[in-house]
């Protein structure tokens, strides 16, 4: 793997920060070997070129359906759990998604809302949106994944939906450019190998002032904090880059976005990985847990350990 990657990924082997360009970088290795860069001016924290691996080879059929996980003990990949729509505990958040992204459009100008998924996996976060149309009267829905079987279940799950089967970074012809009303990106910008490239690009699939809501692990969370590498979202190599309110907005700015807003969820003492908590996470929850501390640290001080951005396309 390290001899494939000397060559593959020359690019992004720099001294400098990949985010703000800082030479100021520390080099931190965790508990399972894996070599972290650590930036000192923007907080950006990413492994080590040296550690990535295709995404090709990754992010096919085993990683999304529990199979994975379970011969990995939950180390890798997603709990059965996820892959039924009806079970996850992520429906709930893609309402939560949903009501935001319909906030952002006049639904009485709006006749068919474009919404591109990008890493759509099995469709169901653009299913709960086919599902909670919240007053727009049509919603045309599409989704980028990499594996052909992922995409196949996908299609299925969505009436027959498009699903480009393309790794967006290399190929730039197939989906539309300038077409879409918004993008989303949940839980996908720290699987990327080098996602300034996947941001330009989904900029260019955004209509002019079109949007992308994204999500994904908070480096700056209490959390990232409190554990190190025993952070329930420290998962390399699927984890690649992890960052947090100020290498976000850096990139995003550099890719042709403006963040409209940021805020964090409320997941400060939530570290289990299969969603089902410890009589430690509920406990916790049960004191801290209330509308003033989520508040304060989600909607002010930014340490929840999911990051929730708006951005739009300037
Ligand atoms: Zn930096």
């Amino acid at each position: 793997m390290h001899r494939e990657n000397c060559a593959r990924y020359d690019e992004l082997r720099t001294p400098l920060c990949y985010v703000c360009q800082s030479p100021r970088m520390i080099s931190i290795s965790d508990r399972d070997g894996f070599r972290h860069l650590s930036c000192g001016a923007c907080r950006l924290v990413r492994l080590h070129p040296d550690h990535f691996v295709s995404g090709n080879s990754f992010y096919t059929e085993p990683y999304f359906n529990g199979q994975m996980y379970s011969e990995t003990k939950g180390k890798y990949g997603y709990p059965t759990c996820y892959a039924d729509l009806s079970t996850t505990y992520r429906a709930a958040h893609y309402r939560e998604y949903i009501n935001e992204i319909v906030s952002l459009f006049d639904i009485e100008q709006i006749r068919t809302l474009k919404a591109l998924d990008f890493g759509c996996g099995y469709g169901f976060f653009l299913k709960t949106l086919l599902e909670n149309t919240n007053g727009i009267s049509e919603i045309e829905v599409s989704g980028i994944e990499l594996d052909a079987g992922v995409c196949a279940r996908a299609r299925a799950n969505l009436h027959d939906a498009l699903v480009y089967c393309v790794d967006l970074k290399t190929d730039e012809s197939i989906v539309p450019r300038d077409y879409f009303d918004i993008i989303t990106m949940l839980d996908v910008l720290e699987h990327l190998d080098n996602p300034r490239v996947y941001l330009q690009r989904l900029a260019e699939c955004a209509k002019k002032n079109g949007y992308l809501l994204l999500s994904t692990p908070n480096i700056e969370s209490f959390n990232a904090w409190l554990y190190g590498d025993r952070w329930a979202l420290h998962s390399p190599p699927y984890h690649t880059y992890y960052f947090g309110p100020r290498s976000i907005r850096i990139l995003l700015e550099q890719t042709g976005w403006r963040i409209v807003d940021l805020y964090t969820e409320r997941t400060i003492f939530h570290n289990e990985r299969s969603g089902r908590e410890t009589w430690r996470g509920k406990l916790a929850r049960a004191l801290f847990q209330n509308r003033f501390w989520d508040q304060l640290s989600n909607r002010v001080m930014h340490i929840g350990s999911i990051m929730i951005v708006v951005a739009q396309r300037c």
